[in-house]
């Protein structure tokens, strides 16, 4: 097992921890259908990317008898 060789004083612990916060999320709204997505990002709720469909829905697709 590693063991430390010096104590880590608590100002160079907090030093250290002072960049480990997370910045928070920017989302936009899709051009398309208004929900919130992430910028660069195909909609998650339409599957549209620019005013185009990307991505069809699962409930969108028909999937053929022998394809299970
Ligand atoms: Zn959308």
């Amino acid at each position: 097992m590693a063991v430390q060789q010096n104590k880590v004083s608590k100002s160079r612990r907090n030093n250290r921890r002072a960049h480990d916060s997370l910045s928070a999320a920017n989302p936009n709204e899709c051009s398309n259908c208004g929900e919130l997505k992430r910028p660069h990002h195909i909609c998650a709720a339409c599957g549209h990317y620019d005013d185009t469909e990307v991505v069809a829905l699962a409930d969108e697709i028909e999937l053929e008898d022998d394809a299970a």
